[in-house]
């Protein structure tokens, strides 16, 4: 029995909403052909409400973990996908995947069907939670966002839903999560961070930090997609055609800009940088 069929989903499709919980494969430029599975599905929904969000607003500000959608949907949708054509399957999607109860049960069914690597990614709110992090070492790949290093800098960039039981700051919580997690898992773990104008000052902080965490790469990014400015069904999956809702334009970092911080972050860590600025 599947614990999707054990627990009620929180929530139905919206009507008009997204058909397959499986889209693409899409091209990344750190994954290659990257098939993504949507375990949020009907409707954007997140813990963080980022300002570069490509998923243009998040109508589920939440940290409330549920099942959004059953494990067996999933799976009859992968069928139905073009899966065999991907290098590698991304839980990602419209939203936090996280904050799925079934993650941990997706990952290793689509594991099993696929042989191919697994990837999740996080914004690590969660990773306090013991659950979460076992849940979450089932994926071959995990890539944590870290975009500040102090909690002005995350109210700033990432805007994170208060959590009410939370005995340290927002970002004193996330890194002991990442640190746990970090300690408990043996597969391939890389820091993301989107830099730009609004938090170039954190990149001190952050090198303190990924050398605390010892990730196995720093994936350094800036928004040079526009930004959509509502949320629609394919924006989970729009990587670089047109959005059909007006979009906007954050101020980014210059290739210049950008090779000075990869290269401090670098020397300062003796850690793989890697960069969207780079040659690919
Ligand atoms: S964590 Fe990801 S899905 Fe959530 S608001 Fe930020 S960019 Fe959007």
């Amino acid at each position: 029995m599947t614990q999707s069929s054990q627990a009620p989903a929180a929530s139905l499709p919206a009507a008009g909403g997204a058909v397959s919980t499986v889209y693409g494969p899409v091209r990344s430029w750190r994954l290659g052909q990257s098939l993504g599975i949507d375990l949020l599905w009907s409707d954007s929904t997140c813990s963080f409400r980022c300002i570069y969000c490509q998923l243009g607003k998040i109508h589920r500000p939440t940290r409330q973990r549920a099942i959004f959608v059953p494990t067996d949907k999933v799976l009859a949708d992968l069928e139905a996908s073009a899966w065999q054509e991907a290098d590698v399957i991304t839980f990602s999607g419209n939203g936090e995947p996280t904050l799925a109860l079934n993650l941990g049960e997706c990952l290793d069914e689509v594991s099993r069907r696929t042989a191919k690597p697994t990837i999740v990614l996080t914004n690590a709110t969660l990773l306090g939670d013991p659950m979460v992090r076992g849940e979450l070492a089932r994926a071959e790949r995990v890539f944590v966002k870290l975009d500040a290093a102090s909690d002005k800098g995350l109210a700033i960039v990432d805007h994170p839903v208060a959590d009410p039981a939370a005995a340290r700051s927002p970002i004193e919580g996330i890194v002991a999560g990442i640190l746990a997690f970090r300690r408990e898992y043996r597969g391939f773990l890389a820091i993301q961070t989107m830099v730009m104008p609004a938090n170039v000052s954190e990149v001190d902080g952050l090198c303190e930090l990924y050398a605390r965490i010892g990730p196995d790469e720093i994936q350094l990014n800036t928004p040079l997609r526009p930004v959509p400015r509502a949320w629609y069904p394919g924006s989970r999956g729009n990587h670089g055609g047109p959005a059909p809702v007006p979009e906007s334009h954050l101020a980014v970092l210059t290739r210049a800009q950008a090779r000075i911080i990869e290269k401090t972050v670098r020397e300062r860590t003796g850690l793989k940088v890697v960069s969207v600025y780079q040659p690919q």
